[in-house]
This record gives C-alpha cells, structure tokens and sequence, in this order.
C-alpha cells in the first residue's frame, strides 16, 4: 500500500481563502475588520518571526493586525494592564501572547487574563473547559487543524480507534478532546505508557506530538491506519533538516494516508488562527459563524 500524503500547504491555503472571504462579509456587514493583537515581549528571534508571520498572515485576508512589542523586562503588572486595555478594545477581536514569554514572567496566568471570547490560541482554562465540557468556544489552532486535515483526507473518526501520543495542554490534550467530540474512541499515551507500540498498532488514527524524531515505525501501524505527525524536530545534518515523530517512508508503505514534516500540520495552525479571530469577532457580536468543513465547533 502507498498512502496517500495529506497536503497541508495546500488545504491550509484553501481555508485562508475561506477566512478570506469570511472576512470580506463580516467586514461588509460592520464596516470593519476583524483585528488580532498580537503581544511579542523581548528579543527572542524565533518569537520575532513567528509574530511578524501571523501579522502578514492577517494582511493578506484582511484582518486588521495590532502589534504590540514590550522591552523583556516589562513588569508584570504593565504588560498585564495591555492585556486588560485589548479585551476592553472592541477593534480588537483576537488577543495572542507569543509564548513563552521571558522569567520571571508568568506566561499561564497572563495567557489567563485574556477574554474566552478574545482567546484565539484557546489556550485559557476557560476555553479548555468549554472544550472539555462541549460547550461553545475558541479550540486551539493545531488540533483544530488536524481535525481539518482528518476531514478532507475523509478519515471516518465515528467510533474509530484513535490514539495520541503526547498529553500537553498545547497539543495532546484538547486534540483527545476534539477527537472524542466527533465520536473516536481515544487513548491519550505518554512517556509513562507501556507496550506504546501495541496500543498504536490497534489504532485507525495515530497522532503522534512527541518531539522524537522518527519515533513511530512501520510495525507500530495498522495496515491502512491513518497517521498524523505534527512532530517538529530538527536534525543535526548539513544542511540542517526537520524530520516528524513518525519515519514517514517506511510508514506510507502501511498507512492509508499520512502528513509530511514539513507540509503537513504546520501549515494548518496559522491558517486556523485567522480562522479563530473570525469566529471571535462574531462571538463578541453573539453572531454564530458559518460551519467551516471538518469543523467541531
Ligand atoms: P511537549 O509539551 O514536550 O509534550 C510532549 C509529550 O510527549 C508529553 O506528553 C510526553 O509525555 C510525551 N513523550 C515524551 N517522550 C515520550 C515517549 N518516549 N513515548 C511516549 N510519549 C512521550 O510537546 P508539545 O508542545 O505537545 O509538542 C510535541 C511536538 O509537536 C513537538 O515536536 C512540537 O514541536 C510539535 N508541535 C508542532 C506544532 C505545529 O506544527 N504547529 C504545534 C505544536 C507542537 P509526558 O507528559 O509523560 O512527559
């Protein structure tokens, strides 16, 4: 069996351009965009460019970005009070603070400070409860792009077998929770988890988060499984290269369909952001907005 391989870059660039359009009526209907803040605080360059990313991601489909940059030993109540000033703001639909933020600030209890409605990396412990609970909210960016990419590689998740491997409260978590709201059967693994391969070998959906290079082999797969693998991992070669958590050659032999590092899950996370600062507009205006495909709101 060769699998079929999931294009991210390419199901991520569609839903821009439903985001897009999402915002042409929003703007239409109110005479002004959706607008993110995003909050960078220091010099870190790897933040520097994951935020100016997301700035050009909003331009392009013409959500209105706020960037606010504070010098890394901001005190805590100054960069608390932005925080406060955003929610207030009704331009402001999204808030997202680049984590992690420099000691000794507390990257969890000021990510907490931002509004449910405004919380557009899902990431409060209000918007994991609504999560959690079924209740309406924003979802996480990453896990909400792997249920897109479950979806249009018509993986059927009713009463599947699905396994995660990982349990943050970034990704693990609230992907189990989105997989179990759409009817799988879920089975969250961890570094604890004994005989990880014969759990996985059961699996119809393997999401591997782990941050090991490689780590689920071929014999770990179901024949005609599909495998996700949103593990980022750089390799020491020369040139440098990243590799996922799963050894995608040997895998596609095996799976039914498979994401590639990079291509894959990557591409969905900032797509899903513009997504989520969308929806946040209208939940602030108690709009309900359109269902988007493979969409567990
Ligand atoms: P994390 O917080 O480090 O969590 C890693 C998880 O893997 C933990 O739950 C850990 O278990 C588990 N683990 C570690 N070693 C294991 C082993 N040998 N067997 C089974 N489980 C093991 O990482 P994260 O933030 O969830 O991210 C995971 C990976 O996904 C990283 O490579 C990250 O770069 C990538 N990622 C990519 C995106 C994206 O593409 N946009 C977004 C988010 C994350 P314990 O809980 O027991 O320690």
């Amino acid at each position: 069996m060769k699998a079929q391989v999931i294009d991210g870059r390419a199901v991520a660039a569609r839903m821009r351009e439903e985001v897009a359009e999402e915002v042409r009526a929003y703007t239409a209907q109110h005479a002004e965009p959706p607008g993110l803040a995003t909050v960078l605080v220091g010099d870190d360059e790897a933040s520097a460019v994951y935020v100016a990313g997301k700035q050009r991601a909003c331009e392009e489909v013409g959500i209105r970005p706020y960037d606010h940059r504070l010098p890394a030993d901001v005190p805590e109540p100054e960069l608390a009070a932005l925080l406060d000033r955003l929610n207030g703001d009704p331009r402001v639909s999204g808030i997202l603070l680049q984590l992690p933020v420099p000691p000794p600030l507390d990257g969890t209890a000021l990510t907490g400070r931002i509004h449910a409605r405004k919380d557009v990396d899902g990431l409060t412990a209000v918007s994991a409860g609504a999560l959690a609970l079924g209740h309406e909210g924003l979802r996480p960016c990453t896990p909400a792009g792997v249920m897109r990419l479950l979806a249009e590689a018509g993986t059927e998740l009713e009463g599947a077998d699905a396994v995660v491997i990982g349990r943050s409260n970034l990704f693990g978590k609230p992907m189990a929770q989105l997989l179990l709201a759409a009817n799988a059967t879920v089975t969250i693994c961890h570094s604890r988890t004994r005989h990880l391969a014969h759990v996985c070998r059961r699996a119809d959906v393997i999401i591997a988060a782990v941050g090991r290079a490689r780590m689920v082999t071929a014999d770990w797969v179901k024949p005609g499984a599909t495998v996700i693998d949103v593990g980022v991992n750089r390799l020491d070669t020369d040139p440098p290269t990243l590799a996922g958590d799963v050894d995608f050659d040997a895998v596609s032999e095996v799976a039914a369909a498979i994401t590639p590092v990079p291509g894959g899950v990557g591409p969905m996370t900032i797509a899903c952001l513009l997504r989520n600062t969308v929806r946040a507009a209208r939940l602030q205006r108690a709009e309900a907005a359109p269902a988007l495909r493979g969409e567990i709101a």
